[in-house]
């Protein structure tokens, strides 16, 4: 089966074909600066790459500039956009409504649409990315994969916020969490590199621009650090993560800050370029940290709200198996996996540093042989958990 994947954000949208059978992607790519002038990076057989310019004044023009370069000239790789039997879209925030992988109907759409509140920035783009899809692609199915399915096994003691009840009756405010496609994918390849294949404990680490840590019981997630939005939980790119409310509450009085106004500093000024004041890329600010102070305590501070999202999450599992690093951070960054790991011998998570620093892209155990747990790096796919669910729901409906 051939599916088109389809991760459509405000301005640039995403997009895979791949045959989930066989785990075979034919092409990927980008298209940026939506509705500025428009940019295609298009990406095709071994390692090929074409680069484009194209007008993109809305999302559609982006996607027909896809279709178009999937099936024409140098980047194509199939004959025509009947070759692609279903359309796999990420969306980002299905709320309490949707607990798994769902085929597209109007009824979908529409309470996509009714839990915009909770996500603003992201469910318009993504419902714009499946109205254009039926538009240009008409009779294919549609499915919606969620970035919050896989957390809604979290407990209610879990996913609560100790503010008044019926804040929760009245509006849903509660813990979401998000990355659920990759937490799901990592937990699962850990659970088939485990011995144990019951009561198995894992704690994964996605760590990227956005990060997040989930802890899983059984291959189901019952606590995640991100919450009713991804501002929550670790210390981002740009992202503040943990924030007293008295703090929020103080700095808005203190600067004269409207709700927009908070809500941009913590989720684009904050995290690693806030405290670095150099770049939120953790790769640029490592290369300064020797030289420049605040380069030094970004570093610091993100190691040390993930350790201690770690501990917190071996304790809520009752004891750990394997504790997981993905994501551009986690996969690449032997320092920040070594800095993590310092110190939770009485956990029973001792790293190798030789294993740790070797370079490697494929999935792999960094653990001395004699740990009692195991810590893998374990590259994430969301595109194929995101195809191969888009496959499961066509093959089943
Ligand atoms: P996104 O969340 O946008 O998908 P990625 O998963 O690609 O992002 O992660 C991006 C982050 O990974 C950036 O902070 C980047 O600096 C960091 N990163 C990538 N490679 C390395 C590396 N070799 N060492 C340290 N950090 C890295």
């Amino acid at each position: 089966m051939l599916v088109f994947i389809l991760n459509a954000g405000s301005s640039s949208l995403k997009y895979q074909l791949m045959n989930p059978i066989i785990k075979k992607v034919f092409a990927s790519g980008i298209c940026e600066r939506i509705g500025i002038d428009g940019v295609l990076k298009h990406e095709f057989g071994d390692d090929k790459e074409l680069k484009l310019e194209i007008d993109m004044p809305t999302h559609k023009e982006a996607i027909e500039a896809v279709l178009s370069i999937l099936t024409t000239g140098e980047g194509k790789v199939i004959d025509s956009i009947n070759d692609i039997e279903a359309i796999g879209h990420r969306v980002a925030h299905g709320g309490e409504s949707f607990k798994s992988s769902v085929l597209v109907t109007d009824e979908v759409i529409t309470e996509i649409e009714r839990l915009i509140p909770l996500a603003p920035l992201h469910n318009p783009a993504n419902i714009l990315g499946i109205k254009i899809c039926q538009e240009l692609m008409p009779g294919k199915p549609n499915v919606t994969v969620f970035d919050t399915v896989f957390h809604q096994t979290m407990p209610d003691y879990a996913y609560m916020y100790a503010l008044p009840y019926d804040q929760y009756t009245k509006h849903a405010i509660r813990k979401y969490g998000f990355h659920g496609t990759s937490h799901y994918y990592v937990s699962n390849e850990a659970r088939g590199m485990l011995d144990k294949k019951h009561n198995t404990r894992i704690v994964v680490c996605h760590l990227g621009n956005g990060s997040s840590v989930t802890a899983v019981l059984n291959g189901k997630s019952i606590d995640t650090s991100m919450g009713l939005t991804p501002v929550q939980g670790l210390m981002m790119g740009t992202r503040s993560g943990d924030v007293g409310a008295g703090a929020i509450s103080y700095m808005m009085k203190q600067e004269g800050l409207d709700i927009d106004q908070i809500t941009e500093l913590m989720n684009k000024k904050s995290g690693i370029l806030g405290i670095s004041g150099k770049s939120s890329d953790l790769r640029e600010v490592l290369a300064n940290m020797d030289t420049d102070e605040r380069c030094r305590l970004a570093v610091d501070m993100v190691a040390y709200n993930i350790k201690k999202y770690v501990g917190s999450y071996v304790a809520a599992l009752d004891g750990i198996d394997a504790l997981c690093f993905t994501g551009g951070i986690g996969e690449n960054s032997a320092l920040i996996r070594e800095i993590v790991c310092t110190g939770l011998d009485g956990m029973g998570l001792v790293l190798d540093p030789i294993k740790n620093n070797k370079k490697r892209s494929d999935s792999r155990d960094i653990a001395t042989n004699s740990s009692s747990a195991r810590i893998f790096v374990i590259p994430t796919n969301e595109e194929y958990v995101i195809a191969n669910d888009t496959y499961k729901v066509v093959s089943q409906s």
